[in-house]
């Protein structure tokens, strides 16, 4: 078992890393994340013109394939260089259902709109105030009408629906049978008569707004669908068990990122007259800390290694999003618990950290809900 980096990736972080030096400016960060709400395009920019965004993407779109456990590795590396939650590391991810199932037209502007802004043109329109974890209950419909598609529903939740130029809408045909099987995906334009939006307040994450979306009869075009009527969450859900990787590689990051600034501050912050990291209780901490960041990468690595290979990654998926959703929480926690008052306040990279590592708990499947996957799978493996 080899756990040295390739050649490839040594040159991918070494370069990432001299471009976080040169150009990451935390102070710019905490403006955009305090006041404007919004992402450090300046920042972005500079990963765009480097190539990062496109990190994944098949060449024929003009990105830089690279394997599955490159890419996590990446994200890792950007959220613990910056110590931020920059959704920017998954695009190939979350672009992916529309290159495969998109048509020219949906793929070409897709393509230009990341190449350009260093985001997806999309916000993702699935949950519903009824439909959650119980994702087969959504009641969103698009009807026909005289030749035309209409959408009717209530989107809650759906991240970044004011800056997006689509939504990326699941809706279900009700009389369906399989409720999983009467979904389709629409890329729906957010400034079409009928969308309506509503803020939610996050605590936290607040380089983005969150939105109630309201679809009151609104009128798309057939071209709108994206792929196969009815072959909406099989489309949605090609890449989940990534997906669930890609988000928690950021919490990951976050942690080691915290880790870091808390060990050197133990080392230095004196109570009592001497650095706190003399007292045992303190060593204790950033011992365990050490073992669950050590962990997570394990099993994070080792779950992308194995998609890498192809091998089923449905129960590793379900493990890692479990664990490492938990530990990078209680990671960060710890450090803000040894930084202090000090860092319970807004001057403190950790307070930022804390607030935006505990929607990994909740987004992309909760912590039971991984219970639920995991678990069953599981039992299976050993029933007789
Ligand atoms: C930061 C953030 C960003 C998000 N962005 C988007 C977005 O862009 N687009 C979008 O569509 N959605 C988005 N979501 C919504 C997200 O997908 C849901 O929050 C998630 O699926 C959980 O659904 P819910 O919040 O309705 O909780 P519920 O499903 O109502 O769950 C409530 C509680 O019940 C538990 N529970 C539910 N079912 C079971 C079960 N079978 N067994 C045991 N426990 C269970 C849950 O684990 C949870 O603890 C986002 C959420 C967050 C926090």
């Amino acid at each position: 078992m080899d756990f040295g980096l390739t050649e490839e990736q040594e040159l991918l972080f070494e370069n990432l890393a001299d471009l976080v030096q040169r150009e990451w400016d935390e102070s710019e960060y905490n403006d955009c994340y305090y006041n404007r709400h919004e992402l450090p395009q300046r920042f972005i920019d500079v990963l765009i013109e480097n190539g990062f965004t496109l990190l994944g993407v098949p060449e024929e779109y003009g990105g830089t394939p690279v394997d599955n456990l490159t890419l996590v590795m990446y994200a890792v590396e950007l959220a613990r260089l910056t110590g931020a939650n920059l959704p920017v590391a998954s695009n190939a991810i979350s672009i992916d259902d529309i290159l495969a199932f998109g048509n020219e037209e949906q793929q070409k502007f897709i393509l230009e709109y990341v190449g350009k802004y260093g985001t997806p043109p999309f916000a993702l329109g699935f949950s519903e105030p009824q439909a959650g974890s119980d994702s087969s209950s959504i009641l969103t419909t698009a009807t026909r009408r005289d030749g035309k598609v209409y959408v009717n529903g209530h989107k809650t939740m759906v991240t970044d629906a004011d800056i997006s130029p689509y939504l990326l809408t699941i809706t279900r045909d009700l009389e369906g049978e399989v409720p999983m099987k009467s979904m389709s995906m629409w890329l729906v334009p957010s400034d079409a008569a009928g969308v309506r939006l509503e803020p939610l307040h996050k605590i936290g994450l607040k380089t983005g707004r969150f939105f109630e979306v309201y679809l009151e009869d609104v009128e798309v075009e057939e071209s709108a669908l994206i792929g196969v009527e009815g072959n909406g969450f099989m489309q949605l859900m090609k890449n989940f068990e990534i997906e669930r990787l890609m988000l928690v590689a950021m919490g990951v990051g976050m942690a080691e990122a915290a880790f870091e600034e808390i060990a050197r501050y133990c080392n230095v912050r004196e109570q009592f007259g001497k650095p706190i990291g003399f007292f045992q209780i303190v060593q204790e901490y950033l011992t365990d800390m050490k073992i669950k960041i050590e962990n997570m990468k394990g099993l994070l690595y080792k779950t992308a290694w194995k998609k890498d290979n192809g091998q089923s990654i449905q129960i590793d998926s379900a493990l890692a999003k479990r664990y490492c959703a938990i530990a990078s929480f209680e990671v960060i926690d710890t450090c803000m618990q040894l930084m202090g008052g000090i860092g319970y306040t807004e001057e403190s990279r950790i307070s930022r950290m804390w607030l935006d590592i505990r929607h990994l708990r909740m987004a992309g499947g909760t912590d039971e809900i991984m219970v639920h996957i995991g678990g069953r799978q599981l039992l299976k493996q050993y029933r007789q």
